[in-house]
């Protein structure tokens, strides 16, 4: 069966595009019945952060993609966190040795450092230069009796080509004299990245490698080595980078979302999962808004795209408000509340300042700034009460709370229906439209343009006694 994993380095946050990884590869197992792993791939101890693993574990589950075998749970081919496997890959690179796919270097770092210098000086780029490629037999064994401390490197075809076939990419070919002998063990008996990599996906039977297009290029040395071992070669999907412009990667360094920044936003998790599927992926119809299961359905890597992705705040800011308008009105106030009370301390009805905002509502986190008006009129420049499709100026604005006053200062029943009925009242008797009359109600109540429900709405809300001031010192 089709066994993906996803194998975050605990870096200390979840990037956009690593959570979008994570997606792909649960996708792409899920959507055939398959089994997705985490690995944490923790043996650059210089990058490791603590606490990072709890973030990957608790992003991943509050995002719905759970993992059938990983660190936590255990599972056949464990340990699943790549530090404490650090003893299964000599045996493995002592295999390619044997296989002539690998060899003993015995070259010291001054040694090393010489050659970099005399190649950069003569504009080569810096590579091993195969010193220790074709020591005898003995000689090597002599080196190792003598105790000279040694690495264990690849030892890269020196002609010819090395194809590898992506899913997204197509067939890639490199020459393999640009094949760098990358050392597979170090000095220390560690596996290096690249190699673990290779050797724990074949160890836990990963059928497709999903993962960033940063390593398309050392995919061909990946290749060699499966090739070396004679093992199967998975399915490569190497998706395209996520970018916050058409020049720049996203990335924690530049302050770039994180997911946790975005649900800190106000951002929905599942809104934040249905966005990222679509960073860089298309479904074959025109439809955008997706459940987890959806997305499980609708799956076909193929339709992810080679172009790099851009990072588009404001398509993710309208998939927010496509989930926070489905959702159930007591819901939705559950959790506008912590935002509404970021703005609002006096007592009001927030069920209605919910329905207010349901509709309007793209991130929570603009939720205060719209409702500071509640607890203190702005200071409003009167030029508010102009508005040209209302057919309002300051002196029929002027009227028109005049208008308004008495009928609201006579009315008892304060709430929406009883406000609406009041103003409508009025609009009938004057026989205006009805924006010569709300208008000038709205602007006198919020002293602003755009608020959240209409001027009835903010009269119910605020009560009789303070809509009433308002709209007095509205008349002066
Ligand atoms: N540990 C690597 C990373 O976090 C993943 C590499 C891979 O998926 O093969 O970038």
């Amino acid at each position: 069966g089709v066994r993906t994993r996803f194998a975050p380095s605990p870096t200390g946050y979840m990037h956009v595009g690593n959570l979008r990884t994570a997606l792909y590869a649960f996708l792409t197992a899920k959507s055939q019945g398959g089994k997705f792993l985490l690995r944490i791939e923790d043996t650059d101890q210089e990058r490791y952060v603590e606490g990072a693993v709890d973030i990957i574990y608790n992003t991943l589950r509050e995002t719905g993609l759970v993992w059938d075998e990983g660190p936590d749970i255990g599972g056949p081919v464990g340990p699943y966190i790549q530090s404490e496997r650090m003893g299964m890959f000599k045996d493995y690179a002592l295999q390619l040795v044997e296989k002539g796919a690998a060899y003993y270097c015995f070259c010291d770092k001054d040694r090393l450092e010489e050659v970099r210098v005399l190649q950069k000086a003569s504009g080569q780029s810096p590579h091993y230069d195969g010193h220790c490629r074709d020591l005898s037999k003995e000689e090597v064994q002599a080196r190792l009796d003598a105790g000279e401390p040694y690495v264990i490197r690849q030892k890269m075809p020196k002609t010819g080509t090395t194809t590898f076939h992506d899913e997204i990419f197509g067939d890639i070919t490199v020459e393999n004299e640009t094949l760098d002998d990358q050392i597979l063990i170090k000095a220390d008996g560690m596996p290096t990245y690249n190699f673990a990599n290779v050797v724990d996906d074949h160890l836990m039977g990963i059928t497709h490698v999903i993962r960033g297009n940063e390593y398309l290029s050392s995919t061909p040395k990946y290749n060699l080595l499966y090739q070396a071992f004679d093992w199967e070669i998975p399915v490569y999907i190497h998706c395209p980078p996520v970018m916050k412009d058409s020049t720049h990667k996203l990335s924690k360094r530049n302050g770039d979302a994180s997911y946790e920044d975005l649900i800190a936003q106000g951002y929905l998790k599942d809104a934040v999962l249905n966005y990222i599927a679509l960073l860089g992926w298309s479904p074959k119809g025109d439809r955008e808004i997706f459940t987890l299961p959806e997305l499980i359905e609708e799956w076909d890597p193929a339709g992810i795209s080679k172009s790099p992705a851009i990072f588009d705040t404001q398509k993710l800011r309208y998939i927010n408000g496509e989930y926070i308008k489905a959702m159930p009105l007591e819901q939705f106030h559950e959790i506008a509340l912590p935002w509404v009370r970021k703005a609002v301390q006096s007592e009001v009805d927030t069920m209605l300042i919910a329905q207010m905002l349901q509709p309007r509502t793209e991130v929570l986190c603009e939720i205060p700034e719209q409702l500071a008006f509640i607890d203190a009129l702005p200071d409003y420049d009167n030029a508010l009460y102009v508005h040209k499709k209302m057919k309002t100026n300051e002196e029929n604005s002027l009227e028109s709370l005049k208008a308004v006053l008495p009928v609201l200062e006579a009315l008892d029943d304060y709430s929406v229906e009883g406000v609406h009925a009041a103003l409508f009242g009025v609009i009938e008797q004057l026989g205006v439209k009805n924006g010569l009359i709300l208008w000038p109600v709205r602007v006198a109540v919020s002293g602003k343009q755009f608020t959240p429900g209409g001027g009835v709405e903010i009269c119910a809300l605020l009560g009789k006694e303070e809509s009433l001031r308002r709209i007095r010192k509205g008349i002066e």
